[in-house]
């Protein structure tokens, strides 16, 4: 039987030219890393994303190749977003976070052609440009007033496309065709490499939408930076369904983010829970409110408690988790707002909100034993959990390693519990989880319970060895008035099981994070290893 609908393939520069014809008026404000906040709509955006594909014609750029972008999130990335990809291209985003070696190694390794890059990022380059084996050419997005000094041949962005026509027809691809591609951030070994097909782009796009037209949300705010995941895929989001959008730039402190959300009038505002513990420190201490944002949205980690506290109570914003990862594009999972929250008592619907969410829909999720056995769905059962959909990666890009799948699932690297509603909980990350005499104590869990004490900033736990009990959990603090010990641990005392209270509780100044903003455990698991080793509790 032939079926009659039509043939039509699913593309990333449709977004930019839906957005830039129906949504013309609609604006991109932008906090520019030269200073100052640059604001134009969706119409210029899309004729300068013509220009671009032109410029990048010129320049050699051919389909199939990648091209990187080391840059804030700000329009002209944007424009990098479309413009490369639309042309068949592969936009290849580059997380400056990562150390100059692993830069260097996914430089190489994804044999990048261009590399546009952010005035900021400029030094990390003339660093280790003697190493780059596939770059052509370094374009500094700029124009010709701000080009730094440089031993390197720098283009500039602005010269580049300015005398270009602004009039360009994207060529015809199928949508299993490459479009974008990003790194792990390479916890242990190289990082690895996701490339994103023109179709799960879509997909993905579509289905993390709901998040917006749930709660009619019009003005996004992503501090969640563009060289990770793709933002979460928001760029494509807000091309879909016409918002606003509102682009931090380098600007990621709480006084910048703040002024840029209240002048913006940002209705979502999305990011790490770091990002927000700032946000909402820099607002205690001024003495202001968010008076425009109805939800945020934090991923990346869990956000405890206290902060799901003070967004509702002190401004009035519903915060939703969303979970996911870079192998997932990264969407996995969202908890929205649903009618029976609406009814809870507060502190009840707190609980729910601190659970990750339901799968979007195209996602499917399962735990499993160690033997790859399916556990139930019963809200206490925990395992490894496994995923599968149209936008989770089945391999890692040029790599032989399969150890993440099983039977065609992807094994997320996260221990989780599933209730038989699908709502999922995560425990902790398998590498994290403290195994303390044959039972398992959740690192978050504990981290986010000690974010509750008034003296705590910022909370880690790791597992470290021990004489008896095989590994005890060490709880290592950053605050910001005197406390004690003793008065750490009295406050958790009552809110987690004996058993989990940790062995000890050490100040330091500082704790270590990752590129991605997340707690970085191997080093202090290495500093502490001795730590509990002569104790005999
Ligand atoms: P990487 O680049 O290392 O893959 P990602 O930024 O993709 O890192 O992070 C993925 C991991 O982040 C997940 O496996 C999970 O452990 C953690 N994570 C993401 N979202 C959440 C969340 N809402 N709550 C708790 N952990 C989360």
């Amino acid at each position: 039987m032939l079926p009659t609908m039509m043939d039509t393939q699913l593309s990333v520069a449709d977004l930019i030219e839906y957005a830039g014809s129906n949504y013309s008026a609609e604006e991109i404000v932008s906090r520019c890393v030269e200073g100052g906040i640059h604001r134009y709509t969706y119409q210029d955006c899309l004729r300068r994303t013509k220009k671009l594909a032109n410029a990048l014609t010129k320049l050699g750029a051919k389909q199939g190749q990648c091209i990187a972008t080391l840059a804030w999130n700000t329009y002209r990335h944007i424009e990098l977003y479309y413009a490369v990809t639309g042309i068949g291209a592969i936009t290849h985003t580059i997380n400056p976070r990562l150390f100059p070696e692993q830069i260097t190694y996914i430089v190489n390794h994804a044999e990048d052609q261009i590399v546009f890059v952010d005035l900021s990022f400029v030094p990390i380059l003339e660093k280790i440009s003697d190493d780059l084996t596939s770059v052509a050419h370094f374009v500094v997005m700029t124009d010709r007033a701000h080009m730094p000094e440089s031993q390197l041949n720098l283009l500039c962005y602005e010269e580049l496309i300015e005398p270009e026509s602004d009039s360009y027809d994207w060529p015809s691809h199928r949508e299993d065709a490459p479009a974008a591609l990003c790194y792990t951030s390479g916890t242990t070994g190289n990082p690895k490499g996701v490339l994103y097909t023109h179709r799960s782009t879509l997909l993905h796009a579509y289905a993390a939408s709901q998040v917006l037209q749930a709660s009619a949300l019009n003005i996004i705010l992503p501090v969640v930076p563009m060289f990770h995941v793709c933002a979460w895929g928001i760029p494509y989001m807000a091309t879909m369904v016409g918002c606003k959008l509102v682009l931090p730039g380098a600007g990621m402190d709480g006084q910048s983010l703040y002024e840029l959300i209240d002048n913006e009038q940002a209705d979502l505002i999305v990011g790490v829970p770091t990002v927000w513990l700032n946000l909402l420190t820099y607002l205690r201490a001024a003495g202001e409110k968010l008076t425009s944002v109805k939800r945020t949205l934090v991923g990346g980690a869990a956000a405890p408690l206290s902060m799901i506290r003070e967004f509702q109570e002190e401004h009035d914003v519903f915060l939703l988790h969303g979970w996911g990862m870079t192998e997932m594009s990264p969407l996995g999972t969202v908890n929205n707002m649903t009618s029976a929250m609406t009814k809870m008592p507060l502190e009840e619907r707190y609980r729910v909100q601190m659970k990750q969410g339901k799968p979007v829909f195209g996602v499917e999720l399962k735990i499993v034993d160690d033997n790859n056995h399916e556990l139930p769905k019963d809200g206490k059962s925990f395992g490894r959990l496994m995923a599968r959909g149209p936008w989770i990666a089945s391999a890692y890009y040029k790599s032989e390693d399969k150890s993440s799948w099983v039977d065609g699932w992807f094994d997320t690297g996260d221990v989780a519990t599933l209730s038989p509603d699908g709502m999922m909980q995560i425990v902790d990350r398998s590498k994290d989880v403290i195994k303390s005499g044959g039972e398992w104590i959740s690192s978050i869990d504990l981290e986010n319970t000690a974010l509750g004490h008034d003296a705590v900033s910022e909370a880690c736990v790791i597992g470290v060895p021990h004489p008896k009990w095989n590994e005890r959990p060490l709880l290592l603090v950053t605050t910001h008035k005197p406390t004690t010990k003793e008065s750490i641990l009295t406050f958790l005392a009552d809110k987690v099981a004996k058993w989990w209270l940790p062995d000890d509780v050490i100040f330091v100044d500082e704790l270590p994070h990752n590129a991605t903003g997340k707690l970085y455990k191997l080093d202090l698991r290495q500093q502490y290893q001795d730590h509990l080793q002569s104790s005999e509790q």
